[in-house]
């Protein structure tokens, strides 16, 4: 459930309202379809389960289909984002056969919706090959990546490519990733929702709440890292700092995560970070179900630092929503980490354990420093990373591509 749009003017002014539902007014009633691989779990999933809603809040005709796969096209498709993220991947002929084929059938399901929207936006390589399956398509059609691209493995961004080149726009979250195409490139970053039930404020019961839910020390510093059980957000790596932390602090560390569906690397993960945590009973690491929104606030909340350890990051919703919450994020000085964590401003950026443990430890014993940080974090996603200003982008992305012909758009 998303909150009616007129809510949000409390928090970004209703000027920038009325400014959304004017450009609104001139795509009302249009067909718009976003297509991803997982209904849960995930940044793209996060974003589309309130961006469609508020698009249709906006009077577009928005929906939200999921394309699904065996094993072996996810094998596939992590491949990619393994390799698009710069990992030497495989790429056997008969998963690349799978990858286009279940994009066929899917193609045949999503037929009738998909030929005649106006506006189809895939998300991600997943459903990449779908444009091939329309060439009688009415409407235009956009990728969006989500994906660190910046130093992409170059057979599977080659393979790749033959797909995206025949879209009619794409959209990257930062500049340095996105790749030449022969068609318009916007950028658009990504946002949280500041009402939803991940990031609305809580009372102070509801934080201390968690203390009790996870056996949490209620007199120990918490550091946090909320991720996917996944290799690029280094948890070995954090847990690796926390210890280095533990020899001159007392702290306890929890790394919350949850499975994606379109994710089967997401248990070996876990398996190895089960190992390197031990039975250190400060070291709490917690798998969570994919409607967990609360709990990932409470706990956000609970923190006196977050980590966001990744060696690559397309984003970084989980800084957002930290940030928000007023806290200094230490994160990996990597993709979009880079565009939230203002380095010594709304938190540090790190390339090791050693640097991420080192900032913790000063945090900690300069509370204040942590605090300003902490506001001026917030002070950051406020004006660059709410919902509003990411649906304005969208609309204008939507009335530009329709004006193809003219030399001059007035918004
Ligand atoms: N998330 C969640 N439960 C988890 C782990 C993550 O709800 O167990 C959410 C997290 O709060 C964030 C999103 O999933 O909203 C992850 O997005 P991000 O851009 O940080 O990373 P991605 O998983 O897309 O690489």
């Amino acid at each position: 459930m998303i909150s009616s749009l007129e809510n949000y003017a409390a928090i970004v002014g209703n000027e920038v309202i009325d400014h959304l539902r004017q450009l609104a007014d001139r795509l009302k009633g249009m067909k718009v379809i976003h297509v991803n691989s997982t209904r849960e779990g995930g940044g793209v999933a996060e974003i589309l389960s309130w961006l469609v809603p508020f698009k249709q809040q906006l009077g577009l005709d928005a929906e939200w289909e999921v394309i699904t796969g065996k094993k072996d096209f996810y094998q596939c498709t992590k491949n990619f984002h393994n390799g698009l993220q710069g990992a030497q991947v495989a790429m056997p002929d008969h998963l690349l056969a799978t990858y286009e084929q279940t994009n066929r059938e899917n193609a045949e399901r999503l037929r009738s919706k998909l030929t005649d929207a106006d506006f189809v936006f895939i998300h991600d390589p997943q459903p990449a090959p779908l444009l091939r399956s329309f060439p009688d398509r009415k409407g235009k059609w956009v990728w969006r990546c989500h994906i660190d691209l910046s130093r992409p493995y170059r057979a599977v961004w080659k393979y790749l490519r033959d797909f995206v080149v025949h879209y009619d726009a794409s959209i990257w979250s930062l500049a340095n990733f996105a790749q030449p195409l022969p068609h318009p490139l916007y950028l658009i970053a990504p946002s949280i929702d500041p009402l939803s039930q991940k990031n609305r404020d809580l009372d102070p019961q509801e934080v201390a709440a968690v203390f009790n839910t996870y056996n949490l020390n209620p007199d120990l510093p918490l550091i946090t890292q909320v991720s996917r059980f996944d290799r690029f957000k280094d948890p070995l790596g954090v847990i690796e700092a926390y210890r280095l932390i533990k020899e001159f602090t007392p702290v306890q560390l929890v790394l919350a995560g949850g499975g994606a569906s379109d994710d089967p690397e997401g248990e070996e993960v876990l398996r190895e970070v089960r190992e390197a945590a031990g039975d250190d009973p400060d070291v709490h690491i917690l798998l969570l179900p994919a409607d967990a929104h609360l709990e990932i606030n409470a706990l956000q909340r609970a923190s006196a630092i977050c980590l966001q350890k990744s060696t690559r990051e397309g984003f970084g919703l989980t800084v957002t929503e930290a940030m928000w919450k007023g806290k200094p994020v230490i994160g990996g000085d990597t993709g979009g980490i880079r565009l939230q964590v203002v380095n010594h401003h709304t938190g540090f950026l790190v390339n090791t354990p050693e640097g991420a443990a080192l900032r913790v430890r000063y945090l900690l014993k300069n509370r204040d420093r942590l605090e300003a940080m902490g506001q001026k974090a917030r002070d950051l996603v406020l004006n660059n990373f709410l919902v509003t200003r990411h649906l304005r982008e969208y609309l204008t992305l939507m009335y530009a591509t329709m004006q193809e012909t003219v030399e001059r758009i007035e918004l």
